[in-house]
């Protein structure tokens, strides 16, 4: 039985096998969700998904795309609104 404090669901259950040959179950913080556009919901390409601490240690050019709306809005949404600005 796992400490209380892994007994959490939470937590991802990684079935690992350590060098003795058994398999360990080693336990890890579940990824946060893709994130998604601010317009149209689709999931945004380019977004590594991964835990704050790992966000917190990357360059700011590998968290997002490097266009205007980068990190907000998905390429499609990002051309129409361009579109529509321009037009005004
Ligand atoms: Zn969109």
């Amino acid at each position: 039985m796992p400490a209380p404090r892994l007994r959490s669901r939470s937590l991802r259950k990684l079935y690992r096998k350590v060098p003795g040959g058994r398999t360990a179950i080693h336990f890890k913080r579940r990824k946060p969700k893709a994130p998604h556009c601010s317009n149209c919901g689709a999931v945004l390409k380019g977004i590594p998904r991964e835990l704050p601490y790992k966000m917190r240690s990357m360059a700011k050019t590998k968290k997002r795309p490097e266009r205007p709306f980068g990190g907000s809005l998905c390429s499609r949404c990002m051309r129409l609104e361009m579109i529509k600005r321009a037009r005004q």
